[in-house]
């Protein structure tokens, strides 16, 4: 008898029905003598919702209560998909994280699991039930009610298979695996059959929200496949794995794009030891993480620092600045959330040289400025302006002939 657990996305229970659809397949997938554990997102839109009604209360609300608040969305929808099974005449169990217990650190709004116990979902599998757990959330050692970040509840369900050294880690999504890149914005994405952790890791930390980057990271350090497939069809999906043979031919496997980053710039700074610690020092204090950073050739013992940091945290990053200015002494700090990360990814490109120039020239071909780079062993990433997003992914993607298909695989 396997052990499965199965993951359903918020637009896979975005509705009653969808709801109702998600039951049944869980229980075919017992009756073919599986045992079978469903971690669950909220509804789709849910979580938005909470977010805004958190906004609309205090921007600047606590991240403990933004956590009370936000978990209540797979509250629900566990609830319902065991009500969905039992009317199907099956018994089912829902889970908080809680309950189950998946113990996190404290670091709320985007905990990181520590330990499982899920004696509780060991016990409910040997009795006969279908087991539903609440993703996305946890508790720390205080009995604090915790949350894993945007997408979280990949990451619960892997380490919900871990835990229980599932046989299967499936994640069900509304594409049927993942695509060389988004598939909802460019039609020439192709579905790849296999994908390493580390290209997919790049590729979720880029922004391709398919999978939560933390799931690839914890996929990869216990060695758990992961399979991405659709909750509308039965079509075989994409298996996230260890690198082998058939995977090195494609220099660029994936383009991605992040919309979700903004630009800063500070410009007229004193080119001399200290400042790029102060400034980097106040913006940590405030818990913002930065991405990328640029600093500029300085002339006349001036120089400009330009950095990218999540969008929600622009307006606390500008404040950050101007409240240590008398010490940095900058000209004019100001920056552009209208900007958006374009990155292309791939093993192959360990090996071959001028795939970032590639890069540049097909971006320049269809006047799109390149605002910011970085480049790392395994990927190249460009800032442009949000507008050409779309286009500069479309471009990228034919300019690595992704949609033809370069490996043994097929
Ligand atoms: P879920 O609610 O099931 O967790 P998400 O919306 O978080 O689903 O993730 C699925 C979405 O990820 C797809 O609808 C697609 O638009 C987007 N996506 C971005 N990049 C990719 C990619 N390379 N392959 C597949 N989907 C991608
Ligand atoms: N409901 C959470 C979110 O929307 C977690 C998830 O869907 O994975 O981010
Ligand atoms: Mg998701």
């Amino acid at each position: 008898m396997a052990l499965v657990v199965q993951k359903y996305g918020g637009t896979s229970v975005g509705s009653i029905e969808r709801i109702k659809n998600v039951a049944q397949r869980v229980v075919a997938t017992k009756n073919q003598g599986n045992q079978v554990v469903a971690v669950l997102s909220a509804m789709s839109g849910e979580t938005d919702r909470l977010i805004n009604l958190a906004n609309e209360i205090d921007p600047e609300h606590s991240r403990r209560e933004y956590d009370v608040l936000v978990a209540s969305g797979e509250q629900v929808s566990i609830s319902l998909l065991a009500m969905a099974i039992e009317a199907l005449g099956e018994k089912a169990i829902s889970f908080l994280g809680s309950q189950v217990v998946i113990r996190t650190d404290s670091d709320h709004s985007r905990a990181r699991i520590q330990d499982i116990e899920g004696d509780r979902i060991k016990e409910a599998l040997t009795g006969g039930f279908i087991v539903v757990v609440a993703g996305f959330q946890g508790v720390d050692e205080d009995g604090n009610i915790t949350t894993l970040g945007r997408g979280g509840s990949d990451t619960s369900a892997v380490a919900v298979a871990t835990a229980l050294t599932a046989d299967v880690c499936e994640i069900y999504t509304d594409v049927d695996g993942v695509y060389t890149t988004d598939p909802n914005i460019c039609k020439e994405a192709r579905k790849l059959h296999k994908i390493s952790y580390d290209e997919m890791l790049e590729l979720a930390s880029l922004g391709a929200k398919v999978l939560q980057n933390r799931s690839v990271e914890f996929a990869q350090k216990y060695g758990i496949p992961i399979h991405v497939r659709s909750s509308f069809s039965d079509i075989e999906g994409t298996i996230v794995c260890k690198e082998d043979e058939s995977m090195e031919k494609a220099i660029v496997s994936g383009v991605a794009y992040n919309k979700n980053e903004a630009k800063v710039t500070i410009r007229g700074i004193p080119d001399r030891p200290g400042i790029a610690a102060s400034i980097f020092s106040a913006i940590a204090e405030e818990g913002i993480v930065v991405d990328m950073i640029i600093q500029n050739t300085s002339a006349e013992g001036l120089t400009d620092l330009t950095f990218t940091v999540p969008k929600l945290d622009y307006d606390h990053a500008i404040s950050a600045l101007h409240k240590i200015n008398q010490e940095i002494d900058a000209s004019e700090i100001d920056g552009d959330k209208n900007i958006a990360k374009v990155s292309i990814v791939g093993i192959g490109m360990r090996t071959h040289a001028s795939v970032a120039g590639r890069m540049f020239t097909a971006l320049s071909q269809e006047n799109i400025n390149i605002l910011m780079i970085s480049t790392s062993e395994i990927k190249v990433s460009c800032v442009i302006a949000e507008k050409y997003t779309e286009l500069a992914v479309r471009v990228l993607h034919q300019e690595f002939e992704l949609a033809k298909d370069t490996t043994d695989e097929s």
